[in-house]
């Protein structure tokens, strides 16, 4: 009988060492500009069975640093 994980949001796979489908779990490996790369790993025996690029539509685009310390509005900057 297949049991169902309705909280359980991992997807199984495979997993060659325990010879059936094992829930994974998701390691995080990389933190890249276009997303994220996820080790996907075994529940059970921790095999690494894949891997997921997981776009990170929370991360804001790169923008210039601004100072910490600026000078105060209308003072050092005159011309
Ligand atoms: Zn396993």
């Amino acid at each position: 009988m297949a049991q169902q994980f309705g909280s359980f949001t991992a997807s199984e796979l495979y997993c060659p060492k325990c010879r059936r489908s094992q829930p994974v779990r998701e390691r995080l490996l990389l933190v890249l500009p276009t997303g994220e790369l996820h080790d996907l790993v075994c529940s059970r025996c921790a095999t690494s069975l894949g891997k997921r690029t997981v776009s990170a539509p929370a991360v804001a685009p790169v923008r210039a640093r601004s100072r910490a310390a600026r000078p105060a509005p209308g003072r050092g900057l005159l011309r």
